[in-house]
């Protein structure tokens, strides 16, 4: 036989049939890179602090291996999922129900604000409600923990997806240590990001002992190299006609605008509606239930435009996404880059157009280009040919 051509299947790591299986369903073939190097220390119980780029299935990593180490028993909670958005959380859990679909004893809940805490202290009393697997928001579950709602003497798996954002906002953290503090001991911590700046790395790993560390030191590699990625220079004044003409003429499937505040959101999403591109807001404006409604929608195909702020800048994961559009450019480089990840998941291609009106929208193109060692070209006046993106 040959030895050493040998492309690592899900099958080597050793899963339960069970999670295979709907490994199989979810169409996974090979396990992507981030998942070749993570997954078989992980599923041993190591702690890890993981970067890897946008979109190449670090989710799949924590999903993955706290469901294999996961003995559910009945009220107790041994996996809690930390991340920094409602629809994140929303969108975790459902990865859970996907991968746990052939394990009918296993209970995933999603815990975050906006809703009343009442429904989630109800679910967490009884035995036959009380989830194993929670995936929350940092301030819900902050509440939850301090109302003595929520026991998690039990927990063996701690996870902070979106690491970095979460550990950055000073209330955010503050609620995850407190809530960190009410956990046993002896468990396991995993923390994933794109993003994993040498000064949040010591912090991160002071949740752990003994982490495999995995880092993207060469922000070059950060690229995702099937996303094309242009600028459009222009004056404030000249940003509807401009993204008009590209919703006009380019062919994407589904895109993403990103504005800089709540109300600029509202009003381009009133504008486009009015001019015939049905479109959708996404903001923290909104009343919760309404801005899961209309993650949900989006991510159903139910419109292909959606105006957004930085909600919907991280994590976020929607196949459809060929376009992302910088309506507004983002003040920071890293938020730039989790914002294009949204274009081009899973190594597919995609179309990344910034517009820039002023001093401080160059500099941030040029901190982008030189960190992440890739050239952002201006848009070409012709147009770019569909097939490419
Ligand atoms: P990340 O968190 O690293 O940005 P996600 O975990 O959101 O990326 O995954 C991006 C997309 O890739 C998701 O739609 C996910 O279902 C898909 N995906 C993940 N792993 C695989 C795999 N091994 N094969 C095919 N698709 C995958
Ligand atoms: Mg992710």
């Amino acid at each position: 036989s040959y030895v050493g051509i040998h492309a690592t299947g899900f099958r080597d790591f050793l899963l339960k049939p069970e999670l295979l299986r709907a490994i199989g369903d979810c169409g996974f073939e090979h396990p992507s890179e981030v998942q070749q190097v993570c997954i078989p220390q992980s599923i041993l119980g190591t702690d890890v602090l993981c970067q890897a780029k946008s979109g190449l299935g670090k989710t799949a990593v924590f999903v993955l291996s706290t469901l294999q180490q996961l003995d559910p028993v009945p009220g107790e909670i041994s996996t809690l999922v930390i991340c920094h958005t409602r629809e994140l959380a929303y969108q975790i859990r459902n990865e859970y129900a996907r991968f746990s679909k052939y394990m009918p004893d296993v209970k995933t809940e999603v815990f975050y604000g906006g809703t009343p805490i009442k429904r989630d202290i109800e679910k967490l009393k009884s035995k036959d409600t009380c989830p194993h697997i929670v995936v929350a928001t940092p301030g819900r579950l902050h509440a939850l923990v301090n109302e003595k709602a929520i026991r998690l003497s039990n927990v063996k798996s701690f996870v902070i997806d979106e690491c970095d954002k979460v550990l950055e906002s000073i209330d955010m953290r503050r609620d995850v240590q407190d809530i960190f503090r009410n956990t046993p001991h002896q468990k396991q911590v995993m923390m994933f990001s794109a993003t994993l700046s040498q000064e949040i790395r010591p912090i991160c790993k002071k949740f752990m002992q003994n982490p495999l560390e995995i880092y993207v030191d060469d922000e070059a590699k950060l690229t995702l190299h099937g996303l094309q990625q242009y600028y459009i220079k222009l004056d404030e004044k000249e940003k509807n006609r401009k993204l008009s003409d590209l919703l006009d003429s380019l062919e994407f499937n589904q895109v993403i605008i990103f504005v800089k505040s709540t109300q600029r959101a509202n009003e381009l999403n009133k504008l486009l509606c009015a001019c015939n591109f049905p479109s959708i807001a996404v903001h923290s404006g909104l009343p919760q239930e309404e801005r899961i409604e209309r993650y949900k929608s989006f991510k159903e195909f139910n419109k292909r435009i959606c105006v957004s702020t930085d909600v919907f800048g991280r994590g976020i994961d929607i196949e459809r996404i060929n376009l992302a559009i910088n309506y507004d450019l983002p003040n920071e480089a890293d938020q730039y880059l989790h914002r294009v990840g949204r274009a081009g998941r899973f190594g597919t291609k995609g179309l990344a157009i910034s517009l820039v009106s002023n001093k401080e929208d160059e500099e941030v193109l040029e901190k982008i280009q030189s960190r992440f060692d890739v050239k952002v070209t201006e848009f070409p006046e012709e147009g770019v040919d569909p097939s490419t993106y």
